[in-house]
């Protein structure tokens, strides 16, 4: 059955959805769909709390800190939603030494973090030699985990990067149409990415990726075909983000996904997921300042991903504006986070938090 939206809505009623949910059925793209066309109500609480007692099941209490480090903002490619896209010349773009990303690591793990995730844009510069020497210099100095978000590379490089001891790769695919894929990034391709995405799995990497809610031309069909998705690849990292406009792309003007239909989609994604990492986005809480990551630890999400980034680079990195947390020291941001997991009752994790699932 069709709406006027043309969202493809399932016979079943929400209630009849949610109690598939509760007897742990899995429910089909309509079912999906139809669960995240659900406005405020008591049918929309309901997915909430189902979705937060899946977490406390399969995740427990703990919430893992990643420490955030944004090392390059200098990119090769024009993502059209991207604020450090290649042809946005108002950008001052930065890059950190080796030396200066390995000491940052180091204040990491003194600060108690476990994990490191590597952000960059598509940065030539890092040749494979200069990745596998950060990577060997931090697992040297310092007792981390390594995650790498730096976007596509040859599949050599991930094993180069593997086998240095990187332990985890995050690579969004950001949506699942094609045709919206095409629209929004005219340098990549989305066989590539599922590709990546593979290939990284067989290389032995606990693999991250995600979405972004709302972007121009998304549909709630289309959303329901992401969570399809994440099931489907069996990720082990899954994050979440609202679109938020950014004015130096082609997709200026264009309206903000908001904070409801992305607790939707966090929401489901845990149900559908099971026991996948789940985080509590820096996107989201930029659009809910005050309560946007307690929140989303209450319906899904178990990681949170302060900021470490040295201050003077942090203000570059604004792949869409008005991010929050760009002052504040990275203690100070530790300290703030640390106080909001506790405030929803839950526990700062002191291990790696590495994947729960095991891969046949
Ligand atoms: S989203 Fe990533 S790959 Fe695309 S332009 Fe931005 S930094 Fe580059």
């Amino acid at each position: 059955m069709f709406t006027e939206r043309g969202v493809w809505l399932s016979m079943s009623t929400p209630v009849e959805l949610l109690a598939r949910i509760e007897r742990g059925e899995d429910l089909d793209a309509a079912g999906l769909a139809t669960l995240l066309s659900l406005e405020e109500g008591a049918d929309l609480e309901r997915l909430f709390a189902l979705a937060d007692g899946i977490r406390k099941r399969s995740v427990g209490e703990e919430v893992h800190l990643r420490g955030l480090i944004e090392f390059s903002n200098h990119c090769r490619k024009n993502c059209a939603y991207c604020g450090i896209r290649l042809d946005n010349r108002k950008v001052r773009r930065y890059r950190m030494e080796i030396g200066e990303i390995v000491g940052t690591a180091v204040t990491a793990a003194g600060l108690g973090y476990r994990t490191v995730v590597l952000q960059s844009g598509e940065d030539a510069y890092y040749t494979a030699d200069r990745m596998v020497e950060l990577i060997r210099g931090i697992k040297k100095s310092a007792d981390l985990a390594i995650t790498l978000s730096i976007g596509e590379r040859p599949k050599d490089e991930y094993r180069r990067f593997f086998e240095a001891g990187a332990d985890r790769y995050l690579l969004r695919f950001e949506t699942s149409s094609r045709a919206l894929y095409a629209r929004l990034h005219p340098d990549s391709s989305y066989d590539l990415r599922m590709l990546s995405l593979a290939r990284l799995r067989e290389i032995g990497y606990q693999v991250g990726s995600g979405v972004m809610i709302g972007l121009p031309g998304q549909t709630i069909d289309d959303l329901a075909m992401d969570l399809m998705q994440f099931k489907e690849l069996d990720l082990d990292m899954v994050g979440i983000g609202p679109y938020i406009c950014h004015p130096d792309t082609p997709l200026a003007g264009s309206p903000d996904g908001t904070a409801g239909m992305t607790f939707k989609m966090l929401a489901l994604t845990r149900i559908v997921t099971g026991d996948a990492h789940i985080p509590a986005t820096t996107a989201l809480a930029t659009l809910r300042p005050d309560d946007g990551r307690e929140r989303a630890l209450r319906l899904g999400a178990n990681v949170i991903m302060p900021n470490l980034t040295p201050q003077q680079y942090r203000q570059h990195y604004l792949l869409y504006p008005g991010k929050i947390c760009l002052q504040e020291s990275s203690d100070r941001c530790t300290e703030c986070v640390s106080g909001r997991v506790q405030s929803v009752g839950r526990v700062v994790s002191r291990g790696y938090g590495h994947s729960l699932k095991l891969h046949g």
